[in-house]
């Protein structure tokens, strides 16, 4: 088994604290199962949270964009910053309002971004690419030098990393459990759709062997 991360007076969950996991297989099941995750900074004294679509390549958390985004222009001066990511399972009904809550799986990390250097930056766009559509990268037209200019790709080390995640049915007070009021859960599922063909396809074009399955669940 992987060594899982040390909490850390800042990661480690108080409230609810039995719905902390720091195990590296959980954590790293969380963010591979997820696409988009919220990255948070401070600039001027004042916090913001930009999502982002993000992967993961062993200890190391890779995000990408534009290289005159307001975002990583600040992100790669190496300041502190915090990076979430959700996945939201189910509505929990419980028989009283205050009971009532989620199902979720998340994952906070904190750490600093570093810029990728320029001969590195494909094999990280293409890890990006291949993770999510395996072969792709190859059917592409290579990027031009100038696109690869105009992108910026930041990483940074998963050290200081905390999961939260709750499952199952809701906690009522024992003697609500009597009441003849529903209770359970919903369950909330993301599904990647049916592919719809660009309209200036060209004809014939057949569909990528990745993207040939029927829908399924996205995490
Ligand atoms: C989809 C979703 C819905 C939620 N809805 C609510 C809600 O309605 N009300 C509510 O109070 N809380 C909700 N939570 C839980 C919320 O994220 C916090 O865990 C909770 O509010 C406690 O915050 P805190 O600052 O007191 O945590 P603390 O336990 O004091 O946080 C200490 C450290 O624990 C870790 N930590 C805390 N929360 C998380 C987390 N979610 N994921 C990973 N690491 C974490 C971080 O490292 C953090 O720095 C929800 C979570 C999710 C994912």
């Amino acid at each position: 088994m992987a060594v899982p991360f040390r909490p850390t007076p800042r990661t480690r969950v108080k409230r609810i604290h039995e719905r902390g996991r720091y195990d590296r297989e959980t954590v790293y099941a969380i963010l591979d199962a997820g696409v988009i995750c919220h990255v948070g900074y401070v600039i001027d004294g004042h916090p913001y949270v930009t999502p982002t679509s993000y992967w993961r390549h062993g200890d190391l958390l890779y995000w990408h964009g534009s290289s005159a985004s307001r975002m990583l222009r600040h992100l790669k001066q190496e300041v502190p910053a915090c990076v979430e990511v959700t996945h939201f399972d189910g509505f929990v009904l419980a028989r009283s309002g205050f009971h009532h809550s989620i199902n979720y799986r998340s994952v906070m990390a904190l750490g600093t971004a570093r810029l990728v250097p320029d001969d590195e930056k494909l094999v990280a766009l293409e890890d990006f690419v291949e993770r999510l559509f395996p072969g792709r990268w190859g059917e592409l037209r290579p990027p031009t030098r100038q696109e690869v200019k105009a992108t910026t790709v930041l990483r940074m080390a998963l050290e200081e990393v905390s999961a939260k995640v709750r499952t199952g049915p809701p906690k009522d007070d024992e003697e609500d459990y009597a009441l003849p009021i529903w209770a359970g859960v919903l369950p909330v599922t993301t599904l990647v759709g049916a592919p719809q063909p660009d309209p200036r396809l060209e004809a014939d074009t057949p569909l990528p062997s990745y993207l040939n399955r029927s829908a399924e669940p996205a995490s």
